[in-house]
């Protein structure tokens, strides 16, 4: 069942065109919405999640009319917010216990089950009784991931979840929605590269509201080799390189600035030819380069 998103437009009150004539679609597995700060992801997320309406545009996911039939489109769809409150005071288990009551799991003993499963699933049994406000970044996040989960949707939209988590738990994180991606639509938003290209089989990069990349990842890196070029510059000859060629990024390797430049020939003698990565696929994107 595919998630397709179709011309979705949206300008707030305050005159910024924050999703301009967005298309996508987005098949099962994992799929990687990737941009800067402002891009936005958010406001096409919650447009999914129907929590609010764009201007123009439709969007279905299988026979489902999303934003014409939204509480249909609620009962299969769990959405993790970049931000969420969470009571310190009481237990994880015990929250979830109350969810899947709201959810309306009828039963006590039915509910126990759901709870113990997600709970399990998430990597959470061991600290249930643990208080939610003793819990870390990643067990909060985890925990989200728990609550969106309760109602087994078949569209899971994560925003911006790995922000704000220490390399362990990112890694524990990722490793959930993957198992996710296996049996239902998982759309991660995101501004970390790493992210996409460590657990997404498609993805799409967005900037100022505009899709400028659909693509697999391996695909738009084939399509970016022999294009890379290299060379370590001062911060004098960086300008004058940015006035003659397309640098796409420039890194910081040891104290030493790399700039990376995307080229169809080497752009002079001391380039060096580099394997591309999903980072210059996203740099050249934002810089305007095809890839
Ligand atoms: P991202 O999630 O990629 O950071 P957002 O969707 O949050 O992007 O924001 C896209 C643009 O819309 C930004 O310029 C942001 O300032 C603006 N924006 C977001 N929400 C609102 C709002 N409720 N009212 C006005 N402008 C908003």
């Amino acid at each position: 069942m595919n998630l397709v998103i179709r011309s979705v437009s949206k300008t707030y009150g305050n005159g910024v065109r924050a999703l301009d004539d967005v298309s996508l679609t987005i098949p099962p597995g994992m799929y990687g919405l990737l941009g800067p700060n402002g891009a936005g992801k958010s406001t096409l997320m919650r447009t999914v999640a129907t929590l609010q309406e764009p201007d123009t545009g439709t969007i279905r996911f299988g026979d489902i009319d999303v934003l014409g039939e939204p509480r249909r489109a609620r009962e299969v769809l769990g959405y993790l917010p970049q931000d969420f409150g969470l009571h310190p005071r009481v237990s994880a288990e015990a929250m979830l216990m109350h969810f899947a009551a709201l959810e309306g799991i009828a039963g006590r003993s039915a509910r126990r089950e759901v709870v113990e499963s997600l709970l399990r699933q998430t990597n959470l049994w061991d600290v249930r009784r643990s208080k939610l406000g003793t819990f870390s970044g990643g067990m909060r996040q985890r925990f989200g991931v728990a609550v969106a989960l309760l109602g087994d949707p078949r569209l899971l939209i994560v925003d911006e979840p790995t922000a704000g988590l220490d390399p362990a738990e990112r890694v524990r994180f990722l490793n959930l929605l993957s198992a996710l991606g296996e049996r239902s639509v998982v759309l991660l938003s995101t501004h970390i590269v790493e992210d996409v290209s460590e657990l997404c089989t498609r993805m799409a990069i967005i900037h100022e509201g505009r899709i400028l990349l659909e693509t697999e990842p391996p695909q738009a890196i084939e399509a970016l080799a022999g294009r890379i070029w290299r060379r370590t510059v001062t911060a004098g000859e960086l300008e004058r390189l940015e006035a003659e060629h397309r640098v796409i990024s420039t890194r910081l390797l040891a104290g030493r600035t790399i700039a990376h430049v995307h080229a169809d020939g080497a752009p002079g003698p001391n380039f060096e030819a580099v394997r591309p990565d999903l980072k210059d696929v996203y740099f050249s994107a934002m810089t305007g380069a095809s890839a």
